[in-house]
């Protein structure tokens, strides 16, 4: 939304953002790198962490943990073992997608107020769809001659990252370094001022002139081309008779030049001898991906000294390679199992790094994900349950045939983008004045297979107060201006897909309002944390708050609350504790 049309549409809260949005003003020179900023005060050295190390796993269902801890030795494990395991952790609203549950952990916050929707959505002004990163005003660069093109930053973010508030309340002491293959990780959980915000995009790695480039980052791709993995091969880390489930997953699609059995060799398409862009795909798939975004994460500690500065820094690694995976290969596949078991031993291995260069029980870990996923359709389907893929070129067909008998321009459908329908200009605020065709519309919907429901969004707006919690999740996705005119419900295991043609497509998804996207891990772990298994119901926007209270600064406007049933005292042993 442009500015103009925010002030008359969003009122005084979109003013007192402003500030945050950045929207129409040109971005300030990125802070120099080379200095840290003396802060006027400092706190006595144990009144808070010197690190705050934020990780997200890109696709990791919550009941993950409980099925495969058993398997793990090293860091997932060590979360497990020595911190407090949140359960029944899950988003409370619809949008279950990376960047919007990225920027939910990141804000302390729901879609409805930090604005971050979807990963892309129809922009009503422009009239085109834009990533929620996307930024006209800034430019990106590629380290080591890669090459890219556009612009990212967090302006689209209406709520400041619990990293700015940090850097902002410590009195600019504070480092803050964000990771992630994708740019909707790293920009949402950097924030607006971020030191180092870095992502990858087809065999290059990025940052943006809203931030600037750092050269401990140039100095490690350039040392580490990832073309030294090709060839590699990603085996089988446990016994074969370790993995669960057939190691041909029903309904599953493998990358480009690999088949659905072990190994996995990274070696391009077919016939390929060196890295083309099937390599690169193979290797965002793989967990040598997840290991290189882990030995970047230790230059920064090493390079920029996070945890030895004057405030507390914060190091934020985001995990893409589970949900490529996940997607291509679905939740009950050897391959979600193995980069799992991969991952544990990267995390043991950083948390040694971080023991050697910070202190263990200086630093405070959150680990969370962006959102579950749905089983394979197909592979639902074998248990009798109705499971299936919604066409939404279907949605848009009978919308448009809908309407022919009240004579309405075509196409009366703008875009559907993730389950929000976009219509026209003037198609929406038309049809709010014609019963009989918006009758004709919703019908029209509902008549797909794989439809639940249909929302207009005159029913989501203002978070109405609903004994539905399907309505419910939808209203604390739905942001004014940015939002669809209607939204689309698909029914539980029924996956939205835009293929239009019937034939049959493969792999997995998630993005709507069900527990199996919805719940996700929370673990904490290290400084002021009590170790538990705790039961209570809570979302992962409760990270930043609980973050901001061990920090000792204050958020803005939340959703979440802090977890205060696993923050101890430190040196005071609880009376008594409410895990169990
Ligand atoms: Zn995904």
């Amino acid at each position: 939304m442009q500015l103009k049309q925010c002030l008359l549409v969003c009122g005084l809260t979109t003013l007192l953002m402003t500030e945050f949005s950045g929207a129409q003003m040109p971005h300030a020179a990125p802070p120099s790198h080379n200095t840290r900023a003396k802060p006027k005060a400092s706190l006595p050295p144990s009144a808070r962490p010197k690190l705050v190390v934020l990780l997200v796993v890109d696709q990791m269902r919550g009941d993950y943990v409980d099925k495969f801890k058993g398997q793990w030795t090293g860091g997932l494990k060590r979360l497990v073992q020595e911190g407090a395991w949140f359960r029944e952790a899950a988003y409370p609203y619809a949008a279950t997608e990376t960047c919007v549950g990225h920027a939910t952990i990141s804000t302390g916050a729901f879609p409805a107020t930090h604005g971050m929707i979807a990963n892309a959505w129809w922009d009503r002004d422009s009239q085109k769809m834009v990533t929620c990163t996307f930024d006209p005003n800034v430019k990106n660069s590629a380290y080591a001659g890669g090459s890219t093109t556009g612009g990212d930053s967090a302006w689209r973010m209406r709520l400041p990252a619990f990293s700015d508030e940090l850097r902002f309340q410590s009195g600019g002491a504070t480092r803050v370094v964000t990771f992630s293959l994708k740019a909707r990780a790293a920009v949402t959980m950097g924030g607006h001022k971020a030191d180092a915000v870095t992502w990858f995009e087809n065999g290059s790695w990025i940052t943006s002139s809203a931030y600037g480039s750092m050269p401990f980052v140039e100095d490690f791709v350039k040392a580490h081309a990832m073309k030294a993995d090709y060839g590699k091969a990603w085996e089988l880390s446990l016994p074969k008779s370790e993995y669960w489930y057939d190691e041909k997953a029903t309904g599953a699609e493998a990358a480009e030049g690999w088949d659905l059995t072990f190994p996995h060799v990274l070696r391009g398409k077919a016939g390929s001898s060196e890295p083309d862009p099937a390599f690169y795909n193979q290797w965002e798939m793989s967990p040598f991906a997840d290991t290189y975004l882990t030995n970047l994460a230790e230059r920064a500690v090493d390079q920029l000294g996070l945890g030895k500065g004057g405030g507390t820094d914060f190091l934020a690694v985001s995990y893409s390679s589970p949900d490529h995976v996940g997607h291509a290969f679905g939740p009950r596949s050897w391959e979600i199992q193995d980069i799992l078991v991969r991952l544990d031993k990267d995390l043991a291995e950083l948390f040694e790094h971080l023991d050697t260069k910070v202190g263990r029980g200086n630093y405070v870990v959150a680990l969370s994900a962006d959102h579950g996923v749905v089983p394979v359709p197909e592979d639902m389907q074998k248990t009798g349950s109705d499971a299936g893929r919604l066409r939404v070129p279907e949605v848009q067909e009978k919308i448009e045939k809908a309407l022919e008998p009240f004579g309405y321009t075509k196409p009366a459908v703008a875009r559907i983008a993730s389950a929000d329908i976009f219509f026209s200009t003037g198609t929406y605020e038309k049809l709010k004045t014609d019963p009989a065709a918006l009758r004709a519309v919703l019908d029209a919907v509902r008549s797909v297979p794989g439809v639940a429901e249909v929302y207009r969004a005159e029913e989501l707006r203002d978070r109405p107060a609903t004994q539905s919690p399907i309505r419910m999740a939808e209203a604390n996705s739905y942001f004014e201006g940015r939002s669809g005119d209607l939204v689309i419900v698909p029914k539980p295991y029924w996956l939205m897909s835009n293929r239009a043609d019937k034939a049959r497509d493969y792999g997995t998804g998630h993005g709507t309002p069900y527990n199996y996207d919805q719940h996700v891990p929370v673990l904490l772990m290290g400084w002021g944390i009590e170790h538990g298994e705790y039961f209570g119901a809570i979302t992962p926007a409760d990270i930043a708050p609980t973050l901001a209270s061990l920090c000792g600064i204050s958020l803005a406007s939340r959703d979440g609350r802090v977890l205060a049933e696993a923050l101890k005292t430190p040196g005071t042993p609880k009376a008594s504790a409410p895990a169990r």
